[in-house]
């Protein structure tokens, strides 16, 4: 149902003549050393930081997505772009996060567009209050529970180097990475024999 609904959310996106000053990013992926990166705070809110952020938004909803960081576009900044709505129509931008208080805890089955077609159970917070800075530079507090606390405390991670793959044991990881790497090879002989 989800995946229906976002189909038609990008279609009908489509047709209505995309912003040309939009722009996919080009998502890095484990195991690159670049996702190890620790954001530093973003101090300047201008027409770039503006740019920067509809173009994540654009990556994400493409790929498609209900959350990116701007490390997994190779900007090390503490910025990050989320819609968890079923609709697509909810797109939130947390800047300089900072999780203030956490209560419980859940468990989700969580991907991410950096370690594609992987899908494994992660324990978090049930709920965090997260002070956080909008797009410009305004105090924002956001009481998060369910999916959107499991996306921000993911996206979170991030912006320090984590990555949910971190969770698992050191010998589920590099069944990952194999996986990964295997998943590669098959796309360049794809692309080679096309
Ligand atoms: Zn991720």
């Amino acid at each position: 149902m989800l995946a229906v609904d976002l189909k038609i959310y990008r279609n009908s996106a489509l047709r209505a003549s995309p912003d040309p000053l939009m722009a996919l990013r080009e998502i890095v992926e484990f195991p690159d050393p670049r996702l190890r990166t620790k954001a530093r705070p973003v101090t300047v809110f201008d027409a770039q930081l503006t740019q920067l952020i509809a173009d994540m938004f654009e990556t994400m909803y493409e790929a498609p997505g209900i959350g990116l960081a701007a490390t997994q576009v190779d900007f090390h900044q503490q910025l990050l772009v989320l819609d968890v709505s079923e609709e697509k129509n909810a797109p939130m931008v947390i800047i300089n996060p900072r999780i203030v208080d956490s209560k419980g805890s859940q468990v989700y089955q969580e991907g991410c567009l950096s370690v594609p077609g992987i899908f494994a159970d992660v324990e978090r917070a049930e709920s965090v209050r997260v002070e956080a800075q909008d797009i410009d530079g305004k105090p924002l507090v956001i009481e998060a529970d369910g999916l959107l606390a499991v996306c921000i405390q993911h996206e979170m991670d991030h912006l320090v180097g984590k990555l949910f793959v971190d969770y698992l044991s050191p010998l589920k990881r590099e069944l990952v990475r194999k996986k990964l790497a295997k998943q590669r090879r098959n796309a360049d002989s794809v692309a080679a024999s096309a």
